[in-house]
């Protein structure tokens, strides 16, 4: 397939990401797929990105992660200046087939605007939009302008006018996926891990409790707004929602045995602390609309106990792959954790192996673009 893709992969974190980076961790497994299946990719993203790609265009030196934690016109301003670059360089050439963008803040509203002259968009929703549809606000059909979700569920909330440029879904997926049925099974330890950004939606304080009520260990992985470890915390932005709730309502209940945060994790740390847990637990107060952790726990071998919402019906099997209950239903999560042990971790990394693996990724998305093009009137 000769064509040309700039993927707009964002101005917040390099690709791959050095740790936390749910996007990032998208663009980086899609793009090497991409690149074997013969498509030149053009990647705009920051200066420390380290992602082998054909072209690279840039604004910022490094990720821009902490600017989110800054008052919005900051968020705006750095949003801003990314896209500027990236439509410079559409209206300098013509070799771009294609731009697939990852980025929010501004990305759809500014790209799906450039007009008929312009390369057709295909945006990848990446967050809950019943949570923020003022981020879609304003933007209509007609244009060269499509979106796909990341699970049938993040669609199904999407505001009506997003969902008519909806080409499709596609699940997110983990490189970890490949050959996980080939891999030998970790052994299990006794913990319970929650791997993901520590916040409200997340539900880390929900975890923490259930560990004290059952006697179960529960380690959470995963940074506190702009604090990857805890010597971060002294001095980080008490008015920072995420910082507040740890404050407020997961730091007294870390006692460093029963529960413990172990800050951002990375690389094979993470791998181990993940396929050594009894189970991955999700007790979301969101509806998570991708779940990267998820795809990548059932790839590590252990099984996902969350509430039933969002991606997870989707991603998880109740009984074979994982245990899903009730929203809110903190008893029967709690109940679901005893059985856990049931299940058999191979049925997890089979599972990831067939659906959750890049390649299979990349050529959904590959299709998508063929039925973006062929809308736009360019097959
Ligand atoms: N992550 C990580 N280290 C951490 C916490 C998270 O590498 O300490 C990664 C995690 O493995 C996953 C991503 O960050 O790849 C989070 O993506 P997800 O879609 O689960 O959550 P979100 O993008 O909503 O934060």
């Amino acid at each position: 397939m000769g064509i040309t893709v700039l993927v707009n992969a964002g101005p917040w974190l390099a690709v791959p990401p050095p740790g936390y980076g749910g996007i990032e961790n998208v663009v980086a497994a899609l793009v090497p797929e991409l690149r074997s299946r013969g498509v030149r990719v053009v990647l705009a993203t920051v200066g420390t990105s380290t992602l082998p790609v054909d072209e690279r265009i840039e604004v910022f030196d490094d990720g821009q992660f902490a600017q989110l934690q800054r008052p919005f016109n900051r968020v705006m301003g750095v949003a801003a200046a990314h896209l500027h670059r990236v439509v410079t360089e559409l209206r300098r050439r013509d070799d771009i087939t294609l731009v697939h963008d990852h980025q929010e803040a501004l990305g759809p509203t500014v790209l799906g605007a450039l007009g008929p002259a312009a390369p057709p968009v295909l945006h990848t929703l990446h967050w809950d939009l019943g949570k923020h549809p003022a981020l879609y606000g304003g933007i209509e059909g007609g244009g060269g302008l499509w979106v796909n979700g990341v699970s049938f569920a993040q669609l199904a909330r999407a505001p009506r006018a997003l969902r008519a440029l909806s080409v499709g879904h596609v699940h997110l997926s983990t490189p970890l996926a490949v050959g996980a049925d080939r891999r030998p099974a970790t052994r299990k330890g006794d913990h319970v891990v929650v791997l993901g950004r520590v916040t409200r939606y997340k539900g880390q304080d929900v975890a923490a409790r259930i560990a004290h009520r059952t006697g179960r260990n529960v380690v959470l992985a995963g940074p506190v707004g702009p604090c990857h470890r805890s010597g971060d915390l002294g001095g980080a932005d008490a008015d920072n929602p995420d910082v507040r709730y740890w404050r407020e309502d997961v730091e007294p209940l870390v006692d460093g045995t029963r529960v413990r945060w172990v800050g951002t994790v990375a690389g094979e740390e993470r791998d181990e602390l993940v396929a050594s847990a009894a189970a991955a637990l999700f007790p979301i107060d969101w509806d998570e609309p991708g779940g990267t952790a998820v795809v990548e726990a059932l790839a590590l071998g252990t099984p996902v106990v969350g509430y039933r919402r969002g991606c997870l019906p989707e991603l998880v099997e109740h009984g074979r792959t994982g245990l899903l209950v009730d929203p809110g239903d903190e008893d029967a999560l709690a109940a679901a954790l005893d059985v856990v042990g049931r299940l058999d971790p191979g049925e997890c990394r089979r599972e990831a192996a067939r659906r959750f693996t890049p390649a299979r990724m990349a050529e959904r998305y590959l299709r998508l673009y063929d039925k973006v093009l062929a809308r736009c009137g360019r097959p």
